[in-house]
């Protein structure tokens, strides 16, 4: 058994599956931006997200992207994401990118930008770089529809599946709306995932698996307050996408309120993830060390994490094994 250290953590290959792009800005590259337009900041660089109010968060967000309105501005923010890959050792990831942030670039224009910069990345950084647009759930089924027809159009590989984000409190149950959407995409060879059980129950949860016929879920943890859907999960080899230190700073007060050893006792399959690294002020070796340290994990029960995200990956068989032989390998070494 190895102690899992903050270096040691960070040396061993990891996977995010559950990151917003929106989310991972560096202060230094919100500054460029910005100064590129003339604009000045809404809030202290430093200071810029506040979770207390999740409008105004939900307001800096769109602030914040809608900087980037060209295609050379998009691929600046996909190059600061694979440096905090590489900072991090995250050597695969599968990042959540919602169109409805970004106003002032249409994601036709948008996603091949950041397709082509991540090819790129994947030279200079060491990290594989998959897309998950991702349907905002406030809109119609129609839009839904029309984003997963263009992602079948794009013939873009790195775009990996289907997701959708956004308060389901504030939305209201969406799968019937999405349900066509998640059912083009998963012809479409596209892997789905979707945002559930976590601003809303359970019935988010049943609903993505039901509805939208789901193969992971984001966050997820609120399956827990039902003893037979989280029955459910373990039975049908579901991933939760779970972000802890996202969850205690929105959903519950403190790691200790967290449902997340009883999910793991329930036998559920977990990842680990930060959700959004730079609102939070982490970054996945950070998080998993915070983890660690709390729990009481060896790196081999971090390496275990890692692998349960190789298995739940949109990515094709030959990328899998690759990835499980340098998690074993770094471990063995
Ligand atoms: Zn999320």
């Amino acid at each position: 058994m190895t102690i899992a250290t903050e270096s040691a953590i960070r040396a061993l290959p990891k996977l995010e599956m559950h990151i917003h792009l929106e989310g991972t800005f560096d202060p230094a590259l919100v500054q460029q931006l910005a100064d590129a337009r003339g604009v000045a900041l809404p809030r202290p660089l430093d200071d810029l997200y506040d979770l207390s109010d999740i409008s105004a968060f939900l307001r800096t967000l769109d602030w914040v992207c809608s900087l980037v309105a060209s295609a050379e501005e998009a691929r600046l923010v996909a190059e600061n994401f694979g440096r905090r890959c590489q900072q991090q050792g995250i050597v695969y990831t599968e990042v959540i990118i919602n169109p409805t942030h970004w106003a002032a670039l249409p994601y036709s224009e948008l996603l091949p930008a950041l397709a082509e910069t991540f090819d790129a990345v994947e030279t200079t950084y060491g990290v594989d770089v998959r897309l998950l647009p991702s349907i905002l759930r406030q809109q119609s089924a129609a839009e839904a529809e029309a984003l997963v027809r263009w992602m079948g159009e794009s013939g873009i590989a790195r775009i990996a599946g289907l997701s959708v984000d956004g308060n389901e409190t504030a939305a209201g149950p969406t799968g019937e709306r999405f349900a066509r959407a998640y059912a083009m995409a998963r012809e479409l060879g596209f892997g789905v995932t979707a945002h559930a059980g976590e601003s809303a129950g359970p019935d988010g949860v049943r609903d993505a698996l039901d509805l939208l016929g789901v193969s992971r879920i984001d966050h997820g943890v609120r399956a827990i307050e039902e003893p037979t859907l989280t029955r459910r999960l373990v039975d049908e080899d579901i991933t939760l996408n779970v972000c802890l230190r996202s969850n205690c700073s929105i959903l519950y007060p403190t790691l200790e309120a967290h449902p997340f050893p009883r999910l793991l006792e329930a036998g559920v399959k977990m990842t680990l993830n930060t959700d959004d690294p730079v609102v939070l002020k982490t970054d996945l070796s950070e998080e998993l060390a915070w983890i660690a340290g709390h729990f009481g994990f060896s790196l081999e029960d971090i390496a275990g994490f890692q692998h349960h995200a190789v298995d739940s990956a949109f990515c094709d068989s030959a990328t899998k094994q690759a990835l499980r032989e340098r998690i074993d390998a770094a471990l063995a070494g």
